[in-house]
């Protein structure tokens, strides 16, 4: 299976375009990720909290680079 996307080095948020994180505002991705996790409602999930994350989505469990 190919992964899509890249995963963004602060917070792991996937993104399949642009160059800027929607949730973190970095701009350093790596297009070498595993696993994913889909974060619907992330105000009452406990990953996201470990995880900092705000907007719902689609994010990388490992950053492999
Ligand atoms: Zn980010």
């Amino acid at each position: 299976m190919v992964m899509q996307g890249k995963a963004c080095r602060n917070c792991r948020k996937v993104i399949e375009e642009g160059s800027k994180c929607p949730n973190c505002k970095g701009e350093s991705f790596t297009t070498f990720w595993r696993g994913f996790v889909v974060l619907l409602k992330p105000e009452h999930s406990e990953i996201a909290k470990k995880m900092a994350i705000e907007l719902p989505g689609k994010y990388a469990l490992r950053l492999s680079r």
